[in-house]
């Protein structure tokens, strides 16, 4: 269950409540909000946990108590019902409109990105990608030009009224990150990274977590709920494509994910085809899928020269294949009631 403390409950009715719950053989998770104080209690369902509740909701200082069945609870729809709005600098991902983040793959030069995030700020994108410290399968692969690259990102976005969203790896870099970044990325291979979860979990900073490639909706719910459970509630869930038996594409695209993890959770969900396929014809006819799906935002591959990318240049799409896309992505969100949200829109 988790109890929800009344904004401005003092340290002193916070310990009262849990010194309570631990004395009935609970775990407790405290994350300390903004504005309020969450306890999350887990274990003991032998427990009359429908009594506990009621009598912990006679207490000055709690507002309600939520009972949930799911082994994630922050995260979870039974917690709130409502969707949540993740506030990116001011653009709201998730609610009515549908975002679109794009840009290259991999920071290569200040021209590059440059070039990129002119191109896709024109064609209606408000936050602009790459990635300055790159995961990579082959230890022998371009691994980011690191801060530099950051600093190039930040700056080309700011020329052209975009955010940032970029990967962190390690621990050891989240702040250098997140003096750059607007959102920060959990890639794929690092969704079970749960030193690093816990380490995004102490910012305020939205957090981007993608799916792992091998993970169930559970599991990518339980990821996120780490990050919760520190008090980040600012969490965007990014379904990649995961790894199946079939080799024609890099990975399948699960767009069941959209309404699945909908029904799941709060959180806004993001689509990427352009991992979520490996191939750049591929890549509108699925975001198009995406956004008709209910997702909340895409992310997608850019690049100037695609042919010359330093990585993932069979899935980057042309700045005019871009463009062409977002005319068509336009359509299909006022379809079903949504709109995209334009930087200038804001
Ligand atoms: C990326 O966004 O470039 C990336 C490496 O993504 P993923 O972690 O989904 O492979
Ligand atoms: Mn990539």
């Amino acid at each position: 269950m988790v109890i929800v403390m009344r904004p401005g409950a003092p340290e002193s009715a916070v310990a009262e409540v849990s010194e309570h719950l631990e004395s009935l053989g609970y775990i407790l998770h405290v994350s300390r909000g903004v504005g309020r104080t969450l306890i999350g209690a887990v274990g003991l369902p032998e427990i009359d946990k429908a009594a506990t509740a009621d009598s912990l909701r006679g207490h000055d200082w709690v507002e309600d108590v939520v009972l949930i069945s799911k082994p994630y609870k922050f995260v979870s729809r039974e917690y709130q019902a409502h969707d949540t709005v993740v506030d990116v600098a001011g653009l709201p991902v998730g609610g009515q409109g549908v975002v679109v983040m794009a840009g290259p793959c991999t920071v290569e030069s200040e021209e590059q990105v440059n070039a990129v995030a002119e191109r896709v700020a024109q064609a209606g994108a408000s936050v602009l990608r790459g990635g300055a410290y790159k995961p990579s399968t082959s230890p022998y692969s371009f691994h980011g030009l690191g801060e530099p690259g950051l600093r190039i990102l930040r700056e080309a976005a700011d020329r052209h009224c975009l955010k940032v969203v970029t990967e962190v790896m390690d621990v050891r870099r989240v702040d250098e990150v997140a003096r750059f970044a607007d959102i920060l990325q959990i890639g794929t291979r690092n969704m079970q990274n749960y030193d690093l979860l816990r380490e995004l979990g102490q910012t305020r900073k939205p957090v981007m977590l993608k799916r792992g490639m091998s993970a169930k909706y559970e599991e990518w719910l339980l990821a996120a709920e780490y990050i919760a459970t520190q008090g980040n509630n600012q969490i965007l869930l990014c379904e990649r494509g995961i790894r199946t038996f079939e080799t024609a594409t890099r990975n399948t695209l699960d767009l069941n994910a959209v309404p699945m993890v909908k029904s799941l959770s709060h959180l806004p969900i993001v689509v990427d085809p352009s991992h979520g396929t490996g191939r750049r014809d591929l890549v509108a006819p699925m975001a198009l899928a995406a956004v008709a799906a209910g997702a909340d935002a895409l992310i997608v591959e850019v690049h100037p020269d695609p042919d010359h990318a330093v990585k993932d240049g069979q899935q980057s799409q042309t700045p005019s294949q871009f463009a062409a896309m977002m005319t068509m992505l336009a359509r299909v969100a006022e379809a079903i009631g949504r709109r995209l949200l334009r930087p200038e829109a804001q």
